[in-house]
């Protein structure tokens, strides 16, 4: 299967870095060609500075968010629509940044999943336990609850993203990696999951070689132009 290599850039960079950042992956994917299909995720307000770096590339755009609704007086909300007009082909939905800060529950995430797919993109949903969860043993039941209620009927892409490694530089093993993407992978066959949570060039090769891994979900290392390639020229 194909491998998806995605960096998720978060509120960071303004016009100039995020347009710096675009032209760099740009000249390394010239120089350096991958197998893998990468995507970046920028802040909204650069989606369209970045669209134009990216045009002559085979790089994609997604959003990192998108609404649960297709239009109307929805103040401050961007909808999948809008994303598909700016050229993105992929939008992620549920990240635990927003299931914890502005409370997103599993319905409202399949909604905006719901309308991604109505709009063209690919939804790239996020899943996955705190640490509390993890360690009382209920990572297993947690996620199957979330991909059981957040993911819809259709062609999509699953992050199983613990939410104890995301930016603190752990890393489960590749046994309690494997154990999710084959639970995953049994509910939904045929869904690409990828892996997030401090992905690092150092760490990415071991990763993407845990069976039902199909790629990876990049924070902090997206920022990074040199080590988001190399992540990428491991897959
Ligand atoms: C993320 O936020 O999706 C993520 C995986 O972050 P990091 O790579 O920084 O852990």
């Amino acid at each position: 299967m194909n491998k998806w290599i995605v960096g998720n850039w978060k509120m960071n960079g303004m016009m100039s870095s995020c347009r710096d950042l675009a032209a760099g992956l740009v000249t390394l994917e010239q120089e350096k060609p991958v197998r893998a299909t990468v995507v970046v995720c920028p802040p909204y307000p650069y989606l369209g500075v970045v669209a134009l770096r990216l045009m002559d590339s085979s790089l994609h755009l997604g959003g990192q968010d998108c609404s649960a609704h297709e239009a109307g007086a929805f103040t401050g909300q961007v909808s999948a629509k809008m994303l598909k007009d700016l050229s993105c082909g992929y939008v992620i939905v549920g990240h635990s940044e927003r299931r914890a800060q502005l409370n997103e529950n599993n319905d409202l995430i399949r909604q905006k999943a719901q309308q991604s797919l109505a709009a063209s993109l690919t939804p790239i949903i996020c899943v996955g336990e705190n640490l509390e969860e993890r360690e009382t043993g209920k990572a297993i039941d947690v996620v199957l609850s979330q991909v059981q209620q957040a993911v819809p009927k259709g062609k999509c892409l699953i992050a199983y993203e613990p939410v104890w490694a995301i930016g603190t530089g752990k890393t489960p093993n590749a046994s309690q990696i494997g154990e999710i993407h084959q639970m995953i992978a049994r509910q939904n066959p045929g869904t690409p999951i990828l892996y997030g949570g401090s992905v690092k060039s150092s760490n990415a090769s071991e990763i993407l070689a845990i069976p039902h891994v199909h790629g990876l979900l990049v924070g902090g290392a997206s920022l990074d132009t040199a080590e988001f390639w190399k992540i990428a020229e491991a897959a």
